[in-house]
């Protein structure tokens, strides 16, 4: 039974390498979610044969656990918009973070039972061999002598004690950060600190929570694990409340890492190799994405995370001011349609207006026409990796007709027309031309360049950086004002009057 498990064990480690290897193209993502969410069934079917796992009571617990959470994912990610998208990545995270620490309580609470039990026992034996003996000596003398070759670390091993408190700090800061992003996601906690100097505290907290996590290894009290515990969580509150709302996707992948690496960390101690490899994999997965997102948006690590950018953004620069040209729908419909090419740069407004199926309706008339049509996509545009890509996938727009930056920027300059729908940070030229901005540096999109630009919005609302966008007011930019949506329904309906 134990050789079926474990190879059970590395088929799931082998699906979830597979489908991450797969996720990392909009052609095979969907094929990457479902082989490692096979894995991840078999990695969780197979616990029912493990051999530490005994007792029907046992049982009903798992069963339990499975359907609670299985049926509360299922409702959650079906009824989640796509917007929400990452508020929820952010609460899954987190329960990940959470379980990962779960798990290490229970490693570390048995090994201070087994301790608490050794104790007791040589108490006993040491008051029958002396009858003299007071028991508050006793177990003292029994303390000492278990203190001697056995503290926390050495009932759990000690290489394998380090991973476990390693793994439960990691877990419990991800826990609680990710709650936080969550919240700030979803728009029901807008704090920046909880008190003054709330970086110093962070400090202290986090040096606290390292003291109490090395103290585990030399005590048998329960308190001193709490009290660890208890502080891992804050200071994942801690860190998490100074950071921006514009800066939590960034935040929310790091989190991602960490409770891989927690998970990883777990699967050691439990001696579980497809938790080992799985945390492997989102762990190094999530670094790499997070230090993308990070250079998509021209910021370090630490300055995301120490520097409270998204907060202070908001209250930048009052803006250029000026006048907006507006332009009407049938006038943008004949603009492109005589257009010999058209470049369309979708941002989080067209997801927020799930004008991406209206969009690409739009698109094919065009192409009828002869007008050779291509989207453009920033790596950070909407509010996660990929955002743009899944709405343009499930609307059915072909790959072919898809670009990334580096590869369309240079044909700006010989387009007639660029369609600015729902995007604004990530077309801003202050990005490349005005050393004072919060965003100067990060790698734009240069619609400006291109002959005309049609600017789909609802209003005067900025990006997510509050930054105001001189664009809006460029010679060669109209306005075409209303909710995404709305635009391209009656630009398809005018295309088609041509
Ligand atoms: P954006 O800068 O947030 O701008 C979105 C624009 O859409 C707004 O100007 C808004 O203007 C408009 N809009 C909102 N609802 C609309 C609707 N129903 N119909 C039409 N327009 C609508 O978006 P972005 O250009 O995609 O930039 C993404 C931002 O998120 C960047 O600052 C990026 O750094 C940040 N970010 C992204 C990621 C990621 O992974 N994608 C990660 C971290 C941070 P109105 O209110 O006037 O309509």
């Amino acid at each position: 039974m134990d050789t079926i498990v474990q190879l059970s064990y590395f088929l799931a480690a082998v699906l979830f390498i597979l489908g991450l290897k797969a996720m990392s193209s909009p052609k095979t993502a969907r094929k990457g979610v479902i082989w490692a969410g096979v894995g991840m069934v078999l990695a969780t079917l197979v616990t029912f044969f493990h051999e530490s796992v005994t007792g029907v009571a046992n049982y009903i617990l798992i069963i339990i656990a499975i359907a609670a959470a299985g049926a509360g994912a299922w409702y959650s990610a079906k009824k989640v918009p796509m917007t929400g998208m990452p508020q929820m990545v952010a609460l899954y995270n987190g329960m990940g973070g959470g379980a990962a620490a779960a798990i290490a309580a229970v490693e570390i609470s048995h090994a201070l039972h087994s301790g608490g039990g050794a104790i007791k026992a040589k108490v006993e034996q040491l008051l029958a061999n002396n009858p003299d003996m007071s028991e508050k000596a006793a177990v003292a003398a029994a303390k000492a002598d278990i203190e001697v070759g056995g503290t926390v670390g050495s009932y759990l091993g000690t290489d394998v004690g380090i991973l476990a408190v390693l793994g439960a700090l990691i877990g419990t800061v991800a826990f609680t950060g990710s709650l936080v992003a969550w919240a700030k996601l979803d728009g029901r906690m807008q704090r920046n600190s909880l008190m003054p100097m709330q970086q110093y505290a962070n400090v202290l907290v986090f040096a606290l929570a390292i003291i109490f996590g090395i103290l585990t290894f030399f005590t048998t009290s329960p308190v001193v694990v709490v009290l660890f515990f208890a502080l891992g969580l804050l200071f994942g509150l801690f860190m998490a409340v100074p950071i921006g709302g514009a800066d939590m996707p960034v935040v929310i992948s790091l989190f991602n890492a960490l409770t891989g690496l927690a998970v990883g960390f777990e699967g050691y101690a439990l001696g579980n190799p497809a938790m080992i490899i799985a945390g492997t994999v989102v762990g190094s997965a999530g670094t790499l994405l997070t230090q993308l997102m990070a250079k998509a948006m021209n910021r370090s690590l630490a300055n995301v995370l120490f520097a409270g950018f998204g907060q202070g953004a908001a209250e930048q620069e009052a803006g250029p001011g000026g006048e907006m040209k507006e332009i009407q729908p049938e006038d943008a419909a004949i603009m492109c349609t005589y257009a010999s090419q058209v470049i369309i740069v979708p941002g989080y407004g067209m997801a927020v207006a799930q004008a991406q199926h209206k969009m690409w309706e739009f698109v094919q008339i065009l192409q009828d026409k002869g007008v050779t049509v291509k989207f453009a996509i920033h790596p950070v545009a909407g509010r996660m990796p990929g955002h743009m890509n899944v709405l343009l996938a499930e609307a059915g727009v072909p790959y072919d007709m898809i670009f990334d930056m580096e590869d369309i920027n240079a044909e700006f300059e010989q387009t007639d027309v660029t369609i600015v729908i729902g995007a604004n940070d990530v077309v801003n030229p202050a990005a490349r031309t005005d050393e004072s901005s919060p965003i100067y540096g990060m790698p734009i999109l240069d619609v400006d360049k291109s002959e005309n630009v049609i600017v789909v919005k609802r209003g005067r609302g900025a990006g997510f950086s509050g930054v105001e966008n001189k664009l809006f007011f460029a010679d060669n930019a109209r306005l075409l004002f209303g909710d995404g949506q709305k635009v391209a329904t009656s630009l398809v309906s005018n295309a088609k009057e041509l």
